[in-house]
């Protein structure tokens, strides 16, 4: 099984309670990625400032970061991209980090994207109308990705309790049952491909193992 952990327990019920429970524990982490095409930089240079960091009002549990990027632009009038991302469990000040997945995806499945423009609109205008900026002139293009299901969970030092490492969720719910081998990159609980690579590596094995073949 290779699809999001905590759905697991659904597609197998006849898992034992307690790898059900810690398969359940964490829930993918919502995402957003917003990126503004911007006519020019002046406002910017003319404030002195490279970034910035937003509230989303509209999805408050968000920090929106608007950062020029990388490449050597030398001309304040050149158009140039801004981009924020953010994954919008971070912003909580929750007793458990792994519920506040769950309330961010349900904010953001409650945010129409016309209301996530907007906000996106007023915030730079506010952040750069001192320094000569017109939403409605100087913004090109505005896109907004949103990934309900986004990253695995990480477990989160101030607010997870601090499991024994053989007692960590994750490590529970990746136990192999009969002929059934649990993969993804939540069994590593970590969020990105390589993770989920040697997940899969370390579920053959047990596939292997569990049923005799090595
Ligand atoms: C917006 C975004 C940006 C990212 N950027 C990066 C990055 O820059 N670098 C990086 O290393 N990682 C990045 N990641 C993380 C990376 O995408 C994941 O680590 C990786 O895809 C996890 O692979 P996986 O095989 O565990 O799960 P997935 O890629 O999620 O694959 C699970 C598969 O299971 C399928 N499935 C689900 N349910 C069922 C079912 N019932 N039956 C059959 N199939 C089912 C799904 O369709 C899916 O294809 C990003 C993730 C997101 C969301």
């Amino acid at each position: 099984m290779a699809c999001f952990n905590n759905i697991i327990r659904y597609i197998v019920p006849e898992l034992p309670q307690e790898q059900k429970e810690a398969l359940a524990y964490a829930s993918k982490v919502p995402m957003q990625y917003t990126n503004v095409l911007l006519r020019n930089w002046r406002p910017w240079k003319k404030l002195g400032v490279s970034e910035s960091r937003l509230l989303m009002a509209t999805i408050s549990i968000c920090t929106w970061t608007i950062r020029s990027r990388s490449e050597p632009i030398n001309s304040t009038s050149r158009p140039t991209n801004h981009r924020g991302a953010h994954d919008a469990k971070s912003q909580f000040t929750r007793p458990a980090a792994q519920g506040a997945a769950t309330v961010g995806r349900l904010d953001m499945l409650n945010t129409s994207f016309q209301a996530g423009e907007l906000e996106v609109r007023r915030q730079l205008a506010r952040t750069l109308g001192p320094g000569g900026f017109d939403p409605a002139g100087d913004i090109l293009a505005l896109t907004i990705n949103r990934w309900p299901h986004g990253y695995a969970y990480t477990y989160d030092t101030l607010s997870d309790p601090s499991f024994a490492p053989e007692q960590r969720p994750h490590v529970i719910g990746r136990r192999a049952f009969g002929r059934i081998a649990i993969a993804n990159a939540d069994s590593g609980a970590a969020a990105y491909t390589n993770e989920a690579i040697d997940q899969a590596e370390r579920a053959v094995h047990d596939c292997l193992f569990s049923n005799g073949y090595v």
